[in-house]
């Protein structure tokens, strides 16, 4: 019965679209079902935090509707609905969404491209629903909503997003004030050198940082929230976004006894710990690596597409360097692995940064660069292995 059964792909984002372009190339018609908690509009994530830079709100970055999809990849896709258990002996999903309430729904194979959840901060106060976590098209386009008319937009977080989305309010004409809890920005990303040239360009650009300091109370006022810092600062805002991190979904499948860590625990050929059950993108742990970006999932897709028509193959990742989308200091960089030896070695000029981490014996296993600097990130990522390669 689960032979004849269609393959179910739980997630529309980049993971689940990707994956489906990529096997429609070798197999256009085993039958495949998409499951989407959203209205499983194909849209690119990364654009989020480019709205007003690019002068596109949410429907402008809307690539193509469910039904369109459906048509371009020849699949089922039902929006609106949540996998809440699998039942892996039997090859089914419980699903629930309106109008049909709840379903079961047979699989033959079943990948897991649901993504990972914003993190949410416990806050005293009564301002709460001025806080946006900006994850996916509909929050964003509810967050649009916010925003217009408004003045002051405070983000929690100066990790990438937060620095993207700070950069792009500016550009948009909004005061923009940032609160994080490090004295620098993306401080898990970036040698300290480069966040610092980012930090002055955004800051020239007008950003407001609060750093080395948190919110603690997010109080309405009018129309708007003041924000209590623990340093006793007060900032006034109509609006806050939330940028303090993601967290890889993992239920229901850990329930259905699915291997996690981090995320869904996979090999590199995006097997999970259970027969039929694979995963990828935000939500997966590939061989022990949890790269929430675009080009991991894409390399994952390829693969996952090959093995799901019978040629099992495993991911090979090649040099990915990040980009982080800050125009005022266009930034790259290639982190080196956490437990590498070595030491960051900096050539700096003002927003100019261009820092190599080199090993012992000279060789160089990560870099950033910035403002001018930043186009040499081609040559550098020539020069860098592939860290998650065997
Ligand atoms: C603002 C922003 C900027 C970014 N910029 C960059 C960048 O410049 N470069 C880069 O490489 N990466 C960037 N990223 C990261 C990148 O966008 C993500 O790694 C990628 O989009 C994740 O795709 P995904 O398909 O795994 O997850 P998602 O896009 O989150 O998709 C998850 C899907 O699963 C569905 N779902 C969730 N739970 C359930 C459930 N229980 N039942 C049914 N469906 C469910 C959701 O509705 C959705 O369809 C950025 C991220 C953000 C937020």
């Amino acid at each position: 019965m689960a032979d004849q059964a269609p393959i179910v792909v739980v997630g529309t984002g980049l993971a689940g679209y990707s994956l489906l372009r990529e096997l429609r190339k070798h197999d256009p018609d085993t039958p495949v079902v998409m499951l989407t908690a959203d209205d499983g509009t194909s849209y690119s994530k990364p654009m989020l935090s480019t709205g007003f830079t690019k002068n596109k709100d949410a429907d402008g970055l809307a690539q193509a509707s469910a039904e369109n999809m459906a048509v371009q990849l020849n699949a089922e896709i039902r929006t609106h609905v949540r996998v809440v258990s699998i039942e892996a002996d039997r090859h089914e999903l419980v699903v629930t969404g309106e109008p049909a309430g709840e379903q079961r729904l047979v699989y033959s194979k079943l990948v897991l491209a649901w993504g990972a959840e914003p993190v949410h901060l416990n806050l005293a106060g009564d301002g709460q629903d001025r806080v946006y976590s900006i994850n996916d098209l509909m929050d964003y386009r509810a967050f649009r909503k916010a925003v217009d008319g408004a003045r002051r937009v405070a983000i929690m977080g100066a990790g990438l997003i937060g620095c993207e989305f700070a950069n792009d309010l500016r550009n948009g004409g909004y005061e923009v004030d940032v609160i994080a809890p490090d004295h620098r920005v993306m401080p898990g990303l970036l040698p300290e050198a480069a966040a610092a040239a980012v930090r002055s360009e955004l800051s020239a650009l007008g950003v407001g940082f609060h750093l080395g300091t948190v919110v603690e109370r997010v109080d309405a006022v009018g129309d708007g929230v003041n924000l209590t810092l623990a340093s006793g600062e007060q900032i006034a805002a109509d609006v806050v976004i939330s940028a303090v991190g993601l967290r890889p979904r993992t239920e229901p499948a850990e329930e259905a006894g699915v291997q996690t860590n981090r995320a869904i625990v996979v090999n590199r050929a995006l097997e999970t710990s259970v027969p039929d059950i694979y995963a990828l993108g935000d939500c997966a742990e590939v061989d022990g690596h949890v790269l929430m970006y675009v080009l991991p999932l894409m390399a994952c897709a390829r693969a996952l597409a090959k093995t799901l028509v019978g040629e099992r193959t495993e991911v090979r990742y090649g040099v990915m360097p990040v980009m982080v989308k800050t125009p005022c200091c266009p930034t790259a960089v290639y982190p080196p692995p956490a437990d590498a030896e070595g030491q960051w070695q900096v050539e700096s000029e003002g927003r100019d940064v261009r820092a190599e981490f080199r090993s012992p014996v000279g060789e160089t296993l990560g870099f950033a660069v910035t403002g001018d600097y930043a186009v040499e990130k081609q040559a550098l990522a020539r020069k860098v292995p592939a860290i998650h390669s065997e």
